[in-house]
């Protein structure tokens, strides 16, 4: 049988899922604890409304504990710095999530660098930033991380193959790239003032879009055979109507692809997953659960 094309993050997540609940299963029947994730929610955002729900619920359906911390939009960056120290210290929790972004008041560098770094399920303090950077264990943002191991279910080792990430965000294209190099690809990182983009991503056996407009990449801008991650999601009106489209043009893609990640229901879904599986990791390496 044929492998299909569709790289299938939606089935991919639900079986980490599966795995996940069952080890936090073996833990509870071992130990009596469970896994616990706090997420941090300022203000009324009705996009960060829906993640955080999404992520709260997934969360207690692995079987893990879960709080959830609604503040007022007025919220003091004081009252917050307040919430990370008691969350940081409080035994339950083995992970801390602030949900991005954060009101213009308050600055959130300085938030996410307050959450202890072993807490970090996000893995954007510094600390893990640096950890990741220098090929140490840490906690691995949680997009790059779902990307990463879509690509080595699909192609199985990456030694040598040429990369091209596209994007250069902390929270995607730099760690993507980072995790790209430590499997030992050749990467290239492309941004804003990328000279001939176009030609920049045919060299590329994998290309990975992160970058925020719809449809950019082109059909005649892959080369045939590529695996092709879309990190997008972008709403749009088609139409009159709203819809989800990521930063592949797909309909030209797929044809020429060898590969290629579908939005929705591609690295989408990986994301919570990957939230769940650094929460699990967090636990075991507080509680010294190999
Ligand atoms: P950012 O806006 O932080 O970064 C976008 C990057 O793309 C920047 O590095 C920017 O370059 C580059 N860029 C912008 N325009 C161009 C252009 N015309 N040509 C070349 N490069 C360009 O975005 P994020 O990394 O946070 O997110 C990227 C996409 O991924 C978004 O659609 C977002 O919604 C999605 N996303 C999806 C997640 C998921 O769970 N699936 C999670 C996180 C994000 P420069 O640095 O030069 O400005």
């Amino acid at each position: 049988m044929t492998e299909s094309k569709i790289i299938d993050g939606k089935a991919f997540a639900e079986g980490m899922r599966r795995r996940i609940a069952a080890e936090v299963q073996g833990i509870k029947a071992a130990k009596n604890i469970v896994p616990g994730l706090a997420v941090v929610l300022v203000g009324e955002n009705p996009a960060s409304q829906v993640y955080v729900r999404n992520k709260a619920r997934q969360t207690k359906d692995v079987g893990m504990n879960s709080w959830e911390h609604r503040l007022d939009a007025s919220t003091s960056q004081a009252d917050l710095l307040a919430l990370i120290a008691r969350l940081n210290t409080d035994p339950q929790v083995d992970g801390i999530l602030v949900q991005l972004p954060l009101p213009k008041h308050i600055d959130s560098s300085l938030i996410l660098d307050a959450i202890d770094p072993t807490k970090d399920v996000d893995g954007f303090h510094v600390v893990n930033v640096g950890r990741l950077a220098a090929g140490l264990p840490g906690l691995v943002p949680c997009t790059p991380l779902g990307c990463l191991m879509l690509l080595k279910d699909r192609l199985g080792d990456l030694s040598g193959k040429r990369a091209l990430v596209l994007g250069r965000s902390n929270i995607v294209g730099k760690p993507v790239a980072q995790l790209l190099l430590q499997e030992n690809c050749t990467v290239t990182i492309a941004h804003s003032r990328t000279r001939d983009l176009p030609a920049e991503c045919r060299r590329a056996e994998i290309l990975i879009a992160a970058v925020g407009k719809p449809e950019m990449v082109r059909g005649d801008w892959v080369q045939p055979g590529a695996v092709v991650i879309d990190v997008g999601i972008n709403r749009v009106e088609r139409d009159g109507s709203a819809k989800l489209v990521g930063d592949v043009a797909y309909e030209e893609v797929e044809p020429v692809a060898g590969a290629i990640t579908p939005v929705p229901g591609g690295v989408g879904p990986m994301t919570i997953a990957c939230l769940l599986q650094n929460t699990l990791t967090a636990f075991r390496r507080r509680h010294g659960v190999p």
